[in-house]
């Protein structure tokens, strides 16, 4: 089984992507199919009008009727109290699975006071905050600032409320050494592999080192086993994908778990 934890149907400019959310739902799910991907985890933007990403509700609504596609919400830190209620609706209604933050974007760390009602949440409902870490995409909003998303600064939100489960997307690329640390220490912190190597990247000296990278984090977290499969798809494509997870060269037991055996326990899906 393979659940591919981290996608968007965002429009990306400039590519076959850039024209409808409906457009992309069609094209994702095409791709799953002939992939062999069974589930799909879809992440909202962040509640604000940036022309590209469909905001929580129109993912819920999209996705309504779809089997086996998830939604995790999308925070706009600055949010209003509405917001709150509407979240905790989604969330006992089991229209979103996870919540997401955008920490580099919109500069705020991760203990910022503004996220604690949404940790609350999340605690009472055992569903993960998933952090963007590491590197922003360039052009998505202006100034983007990558030491709030260093995956670090999840440490001390990790220690500070151990029953909240915590993924750290793109395994905060490129400080994955860093992001070990806070996987190895930390038994609420999970780690998605998505968005590392995009399209012919694979087979170039960054694919290859990227691999090296992996593994090395693998090494370093045993023998738990922290990361869950991902594409960050439009950006990465799923056979490609799978093959370079394939390549990896893990055991059954650590292949099941990051395919599908960690989303399952975290997601509750
Ligand atoms: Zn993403």
């Amino acid at each position: 089984m393979i659940i591919d934890a981290h996608t968007h149907i965002g429009k990306l400019p400039n590519s076959i992507y850039a024209e409808s959310h409906e457009k992309n739902l069609g094209l994702i799910l095409k791709e799953a199919k002939e992939s062999g991907v069974d589930a799909l985890i879809m992440i909202a933007g962040m509640e604000k009008e940036d022309g590209r990403n469909p905001t929580t509700q129109s993912l819920i609504d999209l996705i309504s009727g779809h089997k086996n596609v998830y939604a995790v919400a999308g925070v706009n830190i600055n949010y209003g109290k509405e917001y709150l209620v509407q979240l905790e609706e989604w969330i006992k209604q089991k229209k979103v699975v996870g919540v997401k933050f955008y920490t580099g974007y919109q500069h705020f760390y991760p203990n910022d006071e503004r996220c604690l009602p949404i940790y609350g949440l999340c605690q009472k409902y055992d569903i993960p905050a998933i952090f963007h870490s590491g590197d922003t995409l360039a052009g998505y909003v202006e100034n983007p600032k990558v030491k709030y998303s260093h995956p670090i600064h999840i440490d001390e939100v990790a220690a500070d409320f151990p029953n909240l489960k915590l993924v750290i997307a793109h395994m905060g690329n490129p400080w994955l050494v860093d992001c070990a640390e806070v996987l190895y220490k930390n038994p609420n912190v999970y780690a998605d592999i998505s968005g590392m190597v995009v399209g012919d990247e694979l087979k170039t000296a960054y694919g290859e080192s990227m691999m090296r990278k992996i593994k090395e984090l693998i090494d370093y977290t045993a023998p738990d086993f922290k990361l869950l499969y991902g594409t960050d798809w439009p950006l990465c494509h799923m056979k490609g994908y799978i093959e370079f997870t394939n390549n990896l060269g893990l055991g059954d037991d650590d292949l099941e778990k990051l395919f599908s055996g960690n989303a399952l326990k975290i997601f509750k899906i």
